[in-house]
This record gives C-alpha cells, sequence and structure tokens, in this order.
C-alpha cells in the first residue's frame, strides 16, 4: 500500500495514488466555531504571504457553491468557505425556519474538493452583544429594485453580514455567484464605498442539466413542480432571443405567458442595465442589460437572471 504525503501550509495531505489502497484521505480541512481560533489561524497563514479567497454560504451546498471554491482554490493559496444562516438577511421567519441545514454533508462535500478551512459559526459569534454590526451604507436606487422592492430590509441584512464576515476573514478576494446578480452589484458597490482592497469575483451561474440554475432551495420543490421549473430558465432564453428585436414591455409580456402555469406566480420580471439596475426602456442604449426575475413555484421563491 501506498499513499503520497504532502506537507503544505494548511498541514498533512494524503494525496491519491493509482496504486494505493487508500484511495483518498484528506486530513486538514480545519473547522471553526470561534471568530478568535479563525482569526488566529489566519493571521498565521497570511504573515507566510499566503493569499486567501473567501465564499460566504448559507450551507445546504450544491455544485454552485462548490464552483465558487473551486474558483478561490485556483486563484488564492488558502480557500475558506463560511456557512451561515443568517437571520438579518430573512424578512420571512416561515423561510428562515424552512431554509435547509445540512452540514455533516457541507462538511464531507468540502473536504473532498480540498477546500482548506470552513468557518461554521453560531448566532452570538457573528453578532456579539457588545458588536454594533449595523452597516451606514446607503445603496440607493441598487438596492430599491427588484429583490430590494420585494424583500424589504433583505439587502441591509445581507451587507451587514458580508461586511462582518469580511472583518473577520480579511480575505484578498471575494467570490460571490452572478445568480444573486443584485446581491453581487451592491456587495461590489459596498466594497467601493467602504474603500475596500479586496477583489470580488463574480461566478458563472452553475445549472441542473435541464437548466434549473442550482439553489438550496430546490430541494424544497414538489416533483410535479420540480419537472416544470426548468421552463423558467427556457422563458429567459427566450428574453434573451427577443431582446434586441421587440420592445421590452412585450419580452417582459411574453416570459409571464410561458410562466402561466398553475401552482405558478410571477413576482417580477425587469430588464435592467447590467450596472445601475435601474429598468431599461431602449436595450441597445446600454453597454451590459441583464433580465431578472423571482418567481414562485408553490411555496418556493426562485430567481434566476440572464445578461445580454
Ligand atoms: P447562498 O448559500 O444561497 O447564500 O449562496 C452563497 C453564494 O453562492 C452566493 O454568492 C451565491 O450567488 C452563490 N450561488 C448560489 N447558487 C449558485 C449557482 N447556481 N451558481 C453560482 N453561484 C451560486
Amino acid at each position: 500500500m501506498s499513499v503520497n504525503l504532502r506537507l503544505t501550509s494548511t498541514g498533512l495531505n494524503f494525496q491519491e495514488d493509482p496504486d494505493a489502497k487508500i484511495i483518498f484521505i484528506h486530513l486538514t480541512m480545519y473547522q471553526f466555531k470561534k471568530v478568535i481560533d479563525l482569526q488566529h489561524y489566519i493571521t498565521t497563514l497570511k504573515s507566510k504571504g499566503l493569499t486567501v479567497g473567501f465564499a460566504p454560504t448559507m450551507g445546504a451546498l450544491h455544485e454552485g457553491h462548490l464552483s465558487l471554491l473551486r474558483m478561490a482554490k485556483a486563484e488564492c493559496d488558502i480557500s475558506v468557505c463560511s456557512i451561515f444562516v443568517n437571520p438579518t438577511q430573512f424578512n420571512d421567519d416561515s423561510d428562515l425556519e424552512k431554509y435547509p441545514r445540512t452540514i455533516p454533508e457541507d462538511i464531507a462535500i468540502l473536504t473532498k474538493i480540498d477546500t482548506d478551512i470552513v468557518f461554521i459559526p453560531p448566532v452570538s459569534e457573528v453578532y456579539p452583544p457588545s458588536l454594533d454590526t449595523t452597516l451606514k451604507l446607503d445603496f440607493a436606487e441598487l438596492a430599491t429594485v427588484m429583490e430590494g422592492a420585494f424583500r424589504p430590509g433583505h439587502f441591509d441584512g445581507m451587507a451587514q453580514v458580508v461586511n462582518r464576515l469580511l472583518d473577520i476573514v480579511q480575505p484578498d478576494k471575494l467570490y460571490m455567484g452572478q445568480k444573486d446578480y443584485q446581491q453581487f452589484a451592491i456587495v461590489q458597490n459596498m466594497l467601493h464605498q467602504l474603500d475596500s482592497d479586496i477583489k470580488i469575483v463574480r461566478c458563472p451561474i452553475i445549472r441542473e442539466a435541464d437548466g434549473l440554475a442550482m439553489s438550496s432551495r430546490n430541494v424544497r420543490l414538489k416533483s410535479e413542480l420540480r419537472q416544470q421549473v426548468p421552463r423558467i430558465y427556457q422563458a429567459l432564453l427566450k428574453v434573451k432571443e427577443m431582446a434586441p428585436h421587440f420592445p421590452v414591455q412585450e419580452i417582459k409580456d411574453t416570459f409571464a405567458e410561458s410562466l402561466d402555469l398553475p401552482e405558478f406566480r410571477l413576482e417580477y420580471i425587469e430588464i435592467a442595465d447590467g450596472e445601475t439596475l435601474q429598468p431599461v426602456t431602449n436595450i441597445e442604449e446600454h453597454k451590459s442589460v441583464v433580465a431578472c426575475v423571482a418567481v414562485w413555484a408553490g411555496d418556493v421563491r426562485l430567481i434566476d437572471n440572464i445578461l445580454f
């Protein structure tokens, strides 16, 4: 039996060896619950000149999350994932309660893709009573449209937790998904307002084979609805196809008609400037345009978008 040993900055790894009887052992994903322990470890790594890439998540991990961590791993020395279901960004108590939590599976999958550090703090570590973590920034019209209009307070809570996690982790690069297009724009704006050196990287949307954008909430879809939800992406592709040739309202109407199904409820479709996120009337006048949608399938709220 043979295994390769690799001593890295984060510890000792047993590498896969074609001749080995032990196929895969990885011993060195560090798990932290406490801010002080994580900070101590990351400070040590950074003092050796290592770079840190960070992907904040709410867990129930899928390939979309893993794509961020793979990119972090490819571009930085150390990849860090946080798993924290942030109560301050939920404007609906039952959504918070029903949010899937799969910590043991998440840890297994992160270990498998060689993530270096996972941070799984309790609420009291992220929001200690002694610390004022409220963020006094104004995202102006970036935060009043689309998700901002339908989920009051959501972006304040989201920005608060991302800012707090960045303070804790002190990454060089922050990896976030295009899946949450408006969230990305707001965090980018936040870093700009804070004059931060952290580089934010937008990672493409990872989809199921049938086009459904991966989301932790997808597991809550009833099987009949699961069959139907790929229509959202199909309708978005149609939007993109129509974009240069048809008026915006006609494009939106076509999208709404294609999702006019029992148990589906379109919350919004917006065709917006890719940077300001304001609704556009003439697509050709804009450098980048994004169509963003939120759709209820039964009691599950799905969001998706397409850039053109
Ligand atoms: P969440 O756990 O839903 O808060 O998502 C954590 C991060 O993963 C965010 O930056 C999301 O935009 C990103 N993400 C979620 N789903 C996907 C996906 N299907 N493709 C790419 N990134 C995603």
